[in-house]
């Protein structure tokens, strides 16, 4: 029913759990909540996602295709206030925030707790557990407030987070001055050695954030458990690690991009409204290749290729005389020069290379007979994208978490090659510019596309990987099951 709940009240959930969503703007973020408030929908929950109306923008298609398919989920807005923030009018995702506007980005999300609140109190079914990204410590508080258990959500591996979490509280850099100088994570059986400057700590390492990185800490070590887009199977000692070192429950329920499988239309549409190329037409162009005979090459939805990485990577994966889909986001920004060579590039290999100049809808990509393998900065959702489709990848972290999510894909799970890069491109606010020469570029994709022994192996791996993965989402699977739990264990009581 859509009647008014009585204030503070249960109001009426038919016995359902209402889990309400506050993703973080960030693609990277909010795609991967989405997906899992679907399939937490398709299990017989209600869910309710919370959004700022730029970035709700990105999602309406998806949640509307899965609101006529008859699932219970809400995509409500929420505008920031602009004004008292002091930020530009809409500036409300990771592609229309200015970086200077980012503290005031977060503050003013911390503002919507009041709108938010009022809104669940209004309509029925009352919330039963409030699911939000890490990033929004203050929702520990509009949990509270409803009187509801808070989740916090990571679309990251138990791996990277585990390394993480060990290395602040064994304090492993400690005395260590240099910022790429390694040190062996504690508290793992495997020995695993990451530099500060590879593993941060979120919103750590400049003194600007320190405050906000010590809330988010605070409110993850009171969250009442985790949902992580990753699955049991693929990591079990480091969920379980995990689970024990943060003495809270781990639901891991990936990977979530699996719930459009078999919905052609949200597949297409995943993470923005109009792609850069019509799907049927990039479908079109892989069937006309041989089966794992492409190679995909992206960067995610952050990360930026300056014009000269730009160079070399175009002339390296020509030379790799592999087919590729190469996307690059930021082509806009390039000089005319830049520009210029992408053109002539696109001309040379005319039927062999494709540019997508935008967004690409990548998981409709990968998972095509004729993608082989993928370039990734080891985003986490694009790793975990490459192992549902049973793809080795080219390694390539650009900053934060991606770094631990490289060793997770070479050093774990033996299905990727590093092209070598082991310092951020940022990091303490400091650009840096680190070029990936073209022969990099050339044998990396040669490495994990070409034959032998070891790349035969890779494959092995990482169909192994994509099977594993695909039975932990089906009936009687572990994420399967943990999503059920989830439905149970947060249902409304009556
Ligand atoms: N993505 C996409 N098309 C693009 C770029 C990105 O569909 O052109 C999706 C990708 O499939 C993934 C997400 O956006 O789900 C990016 O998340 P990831 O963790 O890989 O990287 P981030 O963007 O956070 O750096």
């Amino acid at each position: 029913s859509q009647g008014q709940a009585a204030p503070g009240g249960r109001g009426d959930a038919g016995g359902r759990a209402h889990f309400v969503f506050v993703p973080l703007m960030a693609q990277g973020h909010l795609i991967p909540a989405v997906d899992t408030a679907l399939l937490l929908a398709t299990h017989g929950a209600v869910c309710t996602i919370a959004g700022t109306p730029a970035t709700a923008a990105r999602v309406r298609p998806t949640v509307d295709s899965a609101r006529r398919s008859g699932l219970q989920v809400r995509l409500v807005e929420f505008p920031l206030d602009y004004a008292a923030a002091g930020m530009p009018e809409g500036a409300d995702n990771a592609d229309n925030v200015p970086a200077e506007h980012m503290r005031s980005y977060f503050g003013a999300m911390a503002r919507l707790r009041e709108p938010i609140e009022s809104y669940l109190r209004a309509r029925a079914p009352f919330p039963t557990c409030v699911v939000s990204d890490f990033c929004h410590p203050w929702t520990t508080v509009l949990a509270a407030n409803l009187g509801v258990p808070r989740l916090s959500f990571f679309s990251m591996c138990a791996f990277c987070l585990l390394c993480q979490h060990n290395v602040e509280r064994f304090k492993a850099f400690e005395g260590i001055a240099a910022d790429d100088e390694p040190v062996v994570v504690p508290g793992l059986e495997k020995k695993v050695a990451v530099t500060r400057a590879q593993a941060p700590g979120f919103f750590r390492g400049s003194a600007a954030w320190e405050v906000f990185a010590d809330y988010i800490e605070r409110a993850q070590a009171e969250a009442d458990g985790v949902i992580m887009n990753t699955f049991e199977e693929m990591e079990p000692e480091y969920v379980a690690g995990y689970a024990a070192a943060r003495k809270m429950k781990v639901w891991a329920i990936g990977p979530v991009s699996l719930y459009h499988q078999q919905r052609a239309a949200t597949l297409a549409a995943r993470g923005y409204a109009t792609a850069a190329i019509d799907a049927g037409e990039c479908l079109r162009w892989l069937d006309g290749k041989e089966p794992g005979s492409v190679v995909y090459v992206s960067f995610g939805s952050i990360a930026r290729a300056g014009a000269k990485q730009a160079v070399e990577l175009g002339l390296g994966l020509e030379a790799s005389g592999h087919p590729f889909i190469w996307v690059v986001r930021n082509a806009h920004e390039y000089d005319a020069a830049a520009r210029a060579f992408l053109d002539e590039l696109e001309a040379r290999v005319a039927g062999r290379g494709l540019l997508v100049r935008g967004w690409a809808p990548q998981v409709l990509i990968l998972s095509h007979a004729a993608v082989g393998g993928f370039v990734t900065h080891c985003g986490w959702n694009s790793t975990l994208e490459a192992v549902a489709a049973g793809l080795p990848v080219v390694t390539w972290p650009h900053f934060t978490d991606q770094f631990l999510n490289e060793k997770m894909a070479v050093e774990v799970l033996g299905i990727g090659v590093s092209v070598g890069v082991t310092e951020p491109l940022m990091y303490r606010a400091v650009e840096k510019e680190i070029v990936v020469g073209r022969g990099v570029v050339e044998a990396a994709v040669r490495s994990v596309m070409g034959g032998g022994e070891e790349a035969e192996e890779r494959r092995r791996r990482a169909r192994a990987l994509a099977a594993k993965a695909r039975v932990a989402m089906q009936k009687g699977g572990s994420s399967h099951g943990n999503l059920l739990d989830l439905v149970k264990r947060f249902k409304a009581v009556s």
